[in-house]
């Protein structure tokens, strides 16, 4: 029976794919395709790791017979026979089988599908000791991953592919797998989202999020249709059913009629043809019809993506979100030299185009890891994020600061500072900043002038503005975050995600100042926030002056799309009509 899901437009596009239905805690088992003659090797290898497990409870078993009901008492024993159980239940081992022979799923991904499965079974039911079970099958499935692995972090394994056998797989992706898939999850991190980039799935739907949580922005980055806050999808799609997922309208359609999928079949390839007319404009350069001269940067999470970023025709990073060199390494940060490799190849990948590397932003919806999920305090995003968390630590932060001078010996490199409000925070920065390069100086290792720059996201910072032009060479408007804190809504959470507006006259009147007070001192200001991206905001931001805009690469042609049709001059009283008007987004519309 077909049926729809609304949720928030993420990404655009539309995909037509199976669902995939992954646990959040199982986000990090490697999700790969193998060819045909790795499926014995595959079942093989679930079968070894299955007998460890059950070799290990007739250990256990073994052991406890020696003992008395105190020490062993009935529901132990209980217990590990319920777990046999589990491990001997032919639906499990038939099930991986046929997700590995006829899916070409990997083991482990075939393995938690599987589980996937039989755990629904279990949600519907009735009698309460059997659903309870499914806590059972869950443990037993953890322990054949961690036997079938070596007890290796399946994080590692998903992503220390060889570089020949991820060539390997993209090819096989191509020859053996017929049908798209769609990831449904009821949440992922950021930093499982970031594992997903290079991965074999064609579209995304969470049931939590909003559209510009750190989860959304990074898929929008690997610009796959993306829909999140789709609340109750991971339990009303079945695995492997088959579903739309409409980027453009936020929509989910579950098991779709034939005459739904060939009108969602031709709008897929209206989008192929309309993105093919704008990679023609990939070498225009980007000017209005006034002769304005407009910078469209690219906003990046990994150095790897400089390659992404040149190909989109970015003029340079924009945004370089470092955090996310941080994130998902049970708190091993990455010291100076691992950083400074890192920015060096965002550097050489950006080939002598300026870079902007962000200081770290940890926090609130972007923890270190999952387990750290900051649940601990009431409000994680009025909480120790960005350069709070930085000046808290200040080694971690000389660490970073020491490994972006040294980059800098190497391109152009602007450092820009995440969530200042406060002067004394700015002067803290500056004086770790010199400290950083007296450590450079004592140890006679090079480095390179920065450009400094500071984001406007907290009101605070808005509002005083001349303290951070006497500090800073340029500024950067997080327009996610400046609504988020100025209207009180938390990005992340779908619950409130109406009240997420761009066209807030408070919100509008902060990054209208910004602007003009950056341009009249001479001093640069971006935008970097989701709204640089929107080509529904594209003239109202040019009306207001602003000349460089930082966004995903994948949305840069479609912005100059715009940039390339607007008189900038003509829209400046249109711009500054739509500031005054008591709703703007009215007077926006009309
Ligand atoms: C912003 O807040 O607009 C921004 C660009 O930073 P982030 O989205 O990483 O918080
Ligand atoms: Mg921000």
């Amino acid at each position: 029976m077909t049926f729809s899901i609304h949720g928030l437009a993420v990404a655009r596009g539309i995909a037509i794919g199976r669902a995939v239905l992954v646990a959040s805690s199982r986000v990090n088992v490697a999700h790969y395709f193998i060819s045909n003659d790795e499926v014995a090797a595959e079942i093989e290898r679930v079968r070894v790791g299955r007998n460890a497990v059950v070799d290990e409870i007739h250990r256990l078993q073994r052991t406890i017979s020696h003992m008395g009901p105190k020490e062993a008492p009935h529901e132990l024993t209980a217990l590990m026979d319920v777990h046999l159980m589990l491990l001997q239940d032919e639906e499990l081992i038939q099930g991986v089988k046929h997700w590995i022979a006829d899916r070409l799923y990997n083991a482990e991904w075939a393995l938690t599908t599987q589980l996937e499965v039989i755990a629904r079974q279990f949600d519907e039911m009735e009698d309460e000791y059997l659903r309870e079970r499914k806590a059972d099958l869950e443990q037993i499935t953890e322990k054949v991953l961690a036997a079938m692995n070596g007890k290796a972090s399946p994080m590692a394994h998903a992503t220390l592919r060889s570089p020949r056998r991820a060539a390997q797989q993209d090819l096989l992706l191509e020859t053996t797998v017929d049908v798209p898939l769609i990831l449904v999850a009821h949440d992922l991190s950021p930093s499982d989202m970031l594992q997903f980039k290079q991965s074999v799935f064609a579209g995304f739907v969470t049931d939590v999020g909003g559209r510009t949580s750190h989860t959304a922005i990074v898929a929008r980055s690997m610009d796959i249709p993306a829909v999140v806050g789709a609340r109750m999808s991971s339990h009303l799609i079945r695995q492997d059913d088959w579903v739309i997922v409409d980027g453009d309208a936020g929509v989910v359609i579950v098991d779709p009629s034939a005459i739904v999928l060939a009108e969602y079949g031709f709008r897929q390839r209206q989008g192929e043809i309309d993105r093919g007319r704008l990679s023609r404009l990939l070498h225009t350069p980007a000017l209005t019809l006034d002769g304005q001269k407009v910078e469209l940067l690219a906003n990046i999470e990994m150095p790897d993506d400089a390659a992404g970023a040149i190909r989109a025709g970015a003029v340079g990073v924009g945004l370089f979100r470092s955090e996310f060199l941080f994130m998902g390494r049970n708190g091993n940060l990455p010291g100076e030299d691992e950083q400074y490799e890192a920015y060096r190849r965002a550097l050489d990948g950006m080939q002598g185009l300026p870079v902007t590397i962000r200081t770290v932003d940890i926090g609130s919806d972007k923890p270190l890891d999952k387990a750290a999920r900051d649940d601990a305090h009431l409000n994680p995003a009025l909480g120790l994020r960005a350069i709070r968390w930085s000046l808290a630590d200040p080694d971690m932060f000389l660490t970073q600061l020491r490994a972006i001078l040294r980059a800098a010996a190497h391109g152009k490199v602007n450092m820009l500072v995440p969530m200042l409000a406060h002067a004394s925070e700015i002067r803290q920065t500056l004086s770790l900043l010199d400290h950083a390069r007296a450590q450079l100086d004592k140890r006679g290792v090079p480095y390179g002038p920065l450009q400094l720059g500071a984001m406007i996201e907290i009101p605070a910072a808005a509002l005083m503005l001349d303290v951070f032009l006497k500090y800073f060479d340029f500024l950067s408007i997080g327009t996610n975050d400046l609504i988020q804190y100025t209207l009180a809504i938390d990005r992340a959470d779908e619950s409130v995600a109406h009240l997420y507006d761009p066209l807030h006259p408070a919100v509008l009147r902060l990054v209208a100042d910004t602007i003009e007070r950056c341009n009249s001192r001479g001093k640069g200001v971006s935008v970097c926030g989701e709204m640089a991206g929107d080509i529904g905001f594209t003239r109202l931001l040019l009306g207001l002056g602003l000349r460089s805009f930082s966004m995903h690469p994948a949305q840069i042609l479609a912005v100059k799309h715009e940039v390339l049709r607007a008189d900038a001059g003509k829209l400046q009283a249109w711009a500054r009509s739509v500031l005054e008007a008591e709703d703007p987004a009215a007077a926006f519309a009309a």
